[in-house]
């Protein structure tokens, strides 16, 4: 049922300290269920673009709830939780699609 998700190398992101802080910040917890990195095992880092909470930025995602975030199940409760609305939701959505998953919508 999971799809490993793995970060390219490539992608310029935050470094691993600064993901630490940001992992702090959310108190090491899935920032969608607040599942635990224990819990879950990793924590995804999710790059969002939410203006409410100035910008770009990354936050902790369990797998599941990444996957769900990528795949567009998250309700607005959710979404709020990491300060974005429906409307913000739809212009975030990767561009990369079909090819990665086989997914269709
Ligand atoms: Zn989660």
């Amino acid at each position: 049922m999971f799809i490993l998700w793995e970060e390219p190398k490539r992608n310029k992101s935050i470094g691993k300290s600064e993901w630490e802080i940001v992992k702090k910040q959310w108190k090491n917890r899935c920032a969608v269920c607040s599942k635990t990195e224990k819990s879950v095992g990793i924590l995804h880092k999710a790059h969002i673009k939410a203006r409410s909470k100035g910008g770009s930025q990354y936050i902790p995602l369990c797998p599941t709830c990444h996957y769900r975030y990528d795949h567009h199940q998250l309700n607005s409760t959710e979404l709020s939780r990491i300060g974005l609305t429906k409307e913000q939701y739809k212009r975030v959505t990767p561009r990369k699609k079909k090819k990665e998953t086989g997914f269709l919508w």
